[in-house]
């Protein structure tokens, strides 16, 4: 009889701490597993490495065409969607730039739903889309960030509003549209303003209250280290804005952030490297501490954003296996860094350049082109990749069975040329006689492609008909990459050879983050519809043929 007492209060006990664990607020460890464990999704890129790869393998390539849609959820939004969702406890958070849901995983069903309001005058300075990407998870709390340049922190059973915390004055020209990363102590968020003559920052916040802990500055002011790559008082306007998601290495206790184009985009009124323009920036999450950065494009003026920081990827580097940080970046060329300690091992073009012949391996910095000597001597140039870059914002994914990078990437150039800068506060601040991109006629307009980083050489491309893909890539153990298109396919490719295996229309376009996760075996492919960003600021009229409106999709195989 006690024995039986015993076994029945210690199943009690266990039943208990079975629920407890179930509705258990996410550690820090939660998030350091995040990639491993396939229940769930934590973190902006499906791990703090960033590479959108899961292990999961139920849907492969002999059942992927049975895949189907279980349930959809209408974000009741026309902008353009980038919201990467988030899934915990059978729970899916997803944002649009005025709304953050939570919806039940399994039947698509409304928990709950918070809605911002904005002043009309904060949409002027949101430069390339009204949007947001999406919520972080930590200790039963989510966060976003906001338009108008504020995170709050919600409760995520409820959605109840903890705190709300001003970055930055919006009036300046500041905005917030990604997801921020939790670690090491700290909330981490970025910010976006480069075309508006700001000055780019990193902030860490207390993730309980919302007080900020540190600011990291990513323009080096004058007396500053690195203050004397920019002329007079230049830093303080000088852009690097930081308006996308970091990665993280728990290992080494770096967190990885891209930043952004120089202000104005006219270099020649900034003279000198501008340090962290177009750069990455490794540092401590506790205290915003710099450990080591490399710049990509010094004294850029094509606003080549570093923003999308890449993959923490351990790979085979001359038959040693290395820690390695891989960015395809918008410059053209895909680099391979040393994470430790920020040394290039590679960097080739995946698209085609013309501002630089190479990068020179042993300094690490671009080899300018005769047409880029062109540029700064005033010339009307056409510039290769445009603007949008090789690949814009939208994230890539990693294999490891293949060694690839699968990416959305642009064949787009620009006509470019100088003009006089002129700051208002509240407006673009280019300096440049800006007309927008050239498609090449007779060619496709991008491709997803699948990249080898250390020769920056794609093993296929699916060449996009019509307009090109500026949605993100998802890979699988199950030898699929799942990724969008802007008419509105969610669509699954062979990893290995690039056949399309499967489509299906979600009536808008895609420009969202697909995510795959399980439950109870079965496993679920989630993504956001609805068209829009920055395509549609320079998109061709095809894009008229794409209806607006937000919704949200879950597939499997029934
Ligand atoms: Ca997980
Ligand atoms: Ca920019």
């Amino acid at each position: 009889m006690t024995t039986n007492r015993t076994l029945r209060a210690a199943i009690a006990c266990a039943l208990a701490l079975g629920a407890t664990a179930g509705l258990q607020a996410q550690t820090l460890k939660d998030l350091t597993d995040d990639q491993a464990t396939t229940g769930d999704v934590l973190t902006y890129g499906m791990g703090y490495a960033n590479q959108r790869y899961s292990p999961l393998k139920a849907i492969n390539k002999g059942n992927v065409d049975k895949l189907t849609p279980v349930w959809t959820y209408s974000l009741n939004n026309p902008q353009g969607q980038e919201s990467q969702p988030i899934i915990h406890n059978g729970v899916m958070y997803v944002t649009t730039h005025t709304s953050t849901v939570a919806v039940d995983a399994l039947s698509g069903r409304q928990i709950w739903k918070q809605d911002l309001e904005f002043a009309s005058d904060v949409f002027k300075m949101a430069c390339c889309g009204l949007l947001n990407r999406g919520v972080a998870i930590y200790n039963g709390k989510v966060y976003r960030t906001t338009l108008d340049a504020h995170v709050i922190a919600y409760d995520a059973k409820t959605g109840k509003q903890l705190w709300k915390s001003k970055a930055a004055d919006y009036k300046q020209g500041h905005a917030m549209t990604s997801a921020p990363l939790v670690t090491g102590g700290a909330l981490i968020t970025g910010i976006a303003g480069g075309e508006y003559g700001t000055r780019g920052f990193i902030t860490g916040w207390d993730p309980e209250t919302g007080k900020e802990l540190w600011k990291l500055y990513t323009t080096a002011a004058a007396g500053e280290k690195g203050g004397d790559t920019w002329p007079g008082d230049t830093a303080m306007k000088g852009g690097a804005p930081t308006w996308l998601t970091g990665a993280y290495d728990p290992q080494l206790d770096l967190v990885y952030w891209g930043t952004g184009n120089g202000g104005p985009w006219n270099a020649e009124a900034r003279k000198g490297d501008n340090l962290y323009v177009c750069s990455v920036l490794a540092f401590r999450p506790k205290t915003g501490e710099l450990v080591w950065h490399y710049q990509f494009s010094p004294n850029d003026p094509f606003d080549y954003d570093a923003t999308e920081v890449g993959m923490l990827v351990d790979m085979d580097v001359g038959g040693t296996k290395r820690k390695v940080l891989a960015q395809a970046n918008r410059n053209g060329f895909f680099y391979v860094l040393d994470r430790a300690n920020g040394k290039l091992l590679a960097a080739n073009p995946y698209v085609k350049v013309n501002w630089a012949d190479k990068i020179d391996m042993a300094s690490g910095r671009p080899v300018e082109s005769a047409a880029f000597k062109r540029v700064r001597a005033g010339e009307d140039v056409e510039i290769f990749p445009s603007v949008l870059g090789g690949k814009n914002w939208q994230p890539m994914s990693w294999n490891p069975a293949t060694g690839l990078a699968y990416a959305n990437t642009l064949n787009i150039s620009w006509p470019y040329q100088l003009a006089k800068p002129e700051y208002k506060q509240g407006e673009w601040y280019l300096g440049v006689n800006f007309r927008g991109v050239n498609m090449p006629k007779d060619q496709p307009h991008g491709y997803l492609s699948a990249i080898d980083p250390m020769t920056g050489k794609s093993k296929w491309q699916m060449a996009w008909p019509g307009q090109p893909s500026m949605a993100g890539t998802l890979s699988t153990a199950g030898g699929l990459v799942f990724t969008g298109s802007a008419t509105g396919e969610v669509i699954a490719v062979d990893a290995e050879s690039g056949k399309k295996l499967w489509q299906y229309q979600t009536g808008s376009g895609i420009i969202g983050l697909p995510v795959t996760w399980e439950k109870d075996g079965k496993q679920y492919v989630s993504i956001v519809s609805g068209g829009g960003g920055v395509w549609a600021l320079l998109g061709d009229e095809r894009m008229s043929q794409t209806p607006a409106g937000g919704s949200l999709w879950t597939f499997a195989i029934r």
